[in-house]
């Protein structure tokens, strides 16, 4: 008997081979990016009409929707005295006969032609006594029997359709039975996750006897699926572990229990739970690759400086990098101000202790100063350096660099990976620690980090006052805001005027920023004393009004989006977000996070324009930010409102497309399908004796695609 047939054996298999597929038909599948047979299986019905819903014209009940299998019986098209195209096309089954109306829809008189059996999907309405369908959803069917009829992605630019689809995996699925399609992913790993098996779920999406049976084969191959994301992004990351020689950091505690004695208040649960995980991580021989995800306001800053500090125990060295100069001198400013009398151990110093020498780099940082600093990298005696991605560039040289920790992950690339390999110390990969504030819900993170380990910061700090969320729609109650902002102010509080966004262009943005406070001075904050700050300023006049706010002599800081980040003015208890409908989801919550940083209670409010053709509709992002201001369950909304494109944009090209499954909806699945490429991969570490597995990644995964699933 031949062996089973593998997908890589139907994707040596050209579509010419089939019935019906000669070289014009096999040009239109090539537009349609179907070349093979494994090309063809995997091209999965889009919709499945079930025909045990179906009603009977006669049956149909009118302003009711219903769908119907019919049959064409003639088709007529005019032009409508407002010139738009109107093909009528009559139908009938056995019980009788309607009209169909489309309206702008000129194609359909080629496409539906007199005696074509057709699905209708509509509402029935009454027409000049007899019943009427317009603009019904249409799907061709053929003359395919069953009671489940499989819809196909049709191409009228291709010339491809459905039933012309459904025939040729017909006959594949067919074909393949005598010899049997392969089912690589191992018995217990099905059974455990309660899988059918691959050629039943084949069948099953193709060509189901009932909804049930397509969605267990749905779920079997959107499994699949996820499961080979995370079969790549687990070896990548075992093969890390096993590969890369790290530090083994010897850790004293001293200088850690030094600092947590100088912090005026106690760690969070979650922040001691993440600083145990990365010193387990920081003890072991392999470098640590984590991403510590954490609310604004979460408190990684402490996690951040107490890794490093046990670096430093050590005797290693510790960077810190930024993603901009700015948020570098930002971070140099409350190190050093945390660190502020932590001493170091020195042996050779007679009193035992030396200070912690902590410097910044960046290129402000020039001349005799710079050679200074780079001296003191280079000898060791700069414990930590604090700068942009150029600390890891070639000319730093640095003595001993055991912990790195990288601020805003989504900067911090493959190359920027591999910089940081080339600084090993006799090849020993440091240990690194990505910082993200941008909360990714757990399922997607597995999927976009999912060779990285994650620790969560999911607990704010005690003693906060919890920032109340106002939505004001419309001039009316944005009066209010302006009311609120000047009690505020009156009572000896700041405010943030955060402006309208604007496209994408700079210029725009500064001339909205402009404009805004140019109103505002002359309306509804008049007297108070405003700032404007935006992203087109000089740095040292951005500096100035940053710290005129800071310090007081200003009240409003009217700025653009560049206060998103790292300011920090506990002071400020009132934001008013103008045109807030235009930002996303995350970013509403990122300049919302700069309110709510003091004693006081803070208000956050999103201000828009009622929508003028429905001045009551709602908004779900706003109203969103409005119930919560966890991070976690805004990213999930998100994700339900945006669905995973904004994720996963770049995987969906290319072959690793998910097709069936969605990070979104199969969260489950998500997290099955981890715990499985877990189970196989620490049973099977280069599996060896998983050949197909090893062999289907192979076939679907380009070099690209996985360098975009590994990009940390
Ligand atoms: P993140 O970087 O996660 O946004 P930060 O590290 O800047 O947050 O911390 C935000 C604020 O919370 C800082 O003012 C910090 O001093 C304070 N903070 C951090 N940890 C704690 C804690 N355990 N208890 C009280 N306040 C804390
Ligand atoms: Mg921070």
């Amino acid at each position: 008997m031949a062996e089973q047939i593998t997908l890589r054996g139907l994707a040596d298999i050209p579509v010419s081979r089939l019935k019906g597929v000669g070289p014009k038909k096999e040009a239109s599948l090539a537009k349609v990016g179907v070349t093979n047979l494994f090309d063809l299986v995997t091209t999965y019905p889009r919709r499945w009409v079930d025909r045990s819903n179906e009603a009977r014209i006669a049956d149909l009940v009118p302003g009711e929707e219903a769908l119907v299998l019919v049959a064409v019986r003639s088709v007529t098209k005019r032009t409508t005295r407002n010139r738009r195209t109107m093909v009528n096309v009559n139908v009938g089954d056995g019980s009788g006969r309607m009209d169909v109306v489309f309206f702008n829809q000129p194609w359909r008189e080629r496409q539906l032609k007199e005696g074509l059996q057709i699905a209708l999907f509509g509402k029935a309405d009454t027409y000049r006594g007899g019943l009427q369908m317009s603009n019904p959803v249409v799907d061709l069917i053929g003359d395919r029997t069953g009671r489940i009829v499989p819809i196909y992605p049709q191409s009228e630019k291709a010339q491809i359709n459905t039933w012309e689809m459904a025939g040729w995996v017909e006959e594949t699925l067919r074909r393949c039975a005598e010899r049997g399609i392969a089912d690589p992913i191992p018995a217990d790993v099905l059974r455990s996750n309660k899988m059918i098996d691959r050629p039943t779920a084949l069948a099953g999406i193709h060509l189901p006897d009932d909804m049930q049976q397509k969605e267990l084969a749905r779920r079997r191959l959107a499994f699949d699926e996820l499961l080979r994301v995370q079969l790549v992004l687990v070896l990548r990351k075992r093969a890390m572990e096993r590969d890369e020689l790290g530090i083994a950091h010897t850790m004293t505690g001293k200088l850690v229990d030094r600092f947590y004695e100088a912090l005026p208040y106690d760690l969070t649960g979650a922040q001691s739970r993440a600083i145990g995980e990365i010193e387990a991580d920081l003890a072991a021989p392999h470098p640590m690759h984590r991403l510590l995800q954490g609310d604004v306001g979460a408190g990684k800053t402490v996690v951040a400086i107490a890794s490093m500090l046990a670096g430093v125990e050590g005797k290693h060295q510790a960077a810190l990098m930024a993603p901009t100069e700015v948020l570098a001198e930002q971070h140099a400013t409350s190190v050093r101000a945390m660190l502020d009398g932590v001493t170091v151990p020195d042996p050779e110093n007679l009193f035992g202790d030396r200070p912690l020498r902590v410097e910044l780099l960046t290129n402000k940082v020039t001349g005799a100063q710079r050679k200074d600093v780079l001296a003191g990298i280079a000898d060791g005696s700069v414990d930590i350096a604090i700068g942009t991605h150029a600390l890891i560039q070639d000319k730093v040289d640095f003595s001993s660099l055991g912990v790195v920790v990288v601020d805003e992950q989504h900067r911090f690339g493959v190359e920027q990976r591999a910089a940081l390999r080339d600084k090993t110390i006799d090849g020993r990969t440091p240990d690194t620690l990505v910082m993200t504030a941008t909360p990714i819900p757990r399922t997607a993170a597995m999927t976009v980090y999912g060779d990285l380990d994650v620790s969560v910061l999911d607990e704010l700090p005690p003693g906060r006052t919890p920032i109340v969320t106002m939505w004001a729609n419309g001039p009316l109650m944005e009066q209010g805001v302006w009311a609120d902002i000047r009690t505020e102010v009156e009572a000896g509080r700041q405010a943030y005027v955060v402006c309208p966004l604007v496209g994408e262009s700079d210029k725009l943005e500064v001339a909205s920023a402009e404009e805004t406070i140019e109103r505002l001075a002359f309306g509804e904050l008049e007297g108070l004393r405003l700032e404007l700050l935006h992203g087109q300023l000089p740095p040292d006049e951005k500096e100035a009004a940053m710290e005129r706010f800071r310090s007081g002599e200003a009240d409003v800081l009217v700025a653009t989006t560049v206060i998103e980040v790292g300011v920090d003015v506990p002071n400020a208890t009132v934001m008013a977000i103008l045109d807030a409908d235009r930002f996303g989801i995350a970013q509403l919550h990122q300049l919302r996070g700069r309110v709510g940083r003091g004693e006081h209670a803070s208000t956050c409010w999103l201000v828009t324009q009622p929508n003028e053709e429905d001045p009551e509709a709602g908004n779900p992002r706003i109203e969103a930010l409005v119930a919560t201001t966890d991070g976690f369950e805004l990213a999930e909304v998100d994700l339900d409102l945006r669905g995973e494109g904004t994720l996963m944009s770049t995987a969906q090209k290319g072959r690793s497309d998910l097709k069936l499954a969605s990070l979104r909806r199969d969260r489950k699945l998500v997290e099955q399908a981890r715990a499985s490429a877990f189970a196989i991969v620490d049973s099977d570490p280069e599996l060896a004796e998983h050949p197909l597995i090893a062999d289907e990644l192979d076939l679907i995964f380009s070099d690209r695609d996985e360098e975009f699933l590994t990009k940390g």
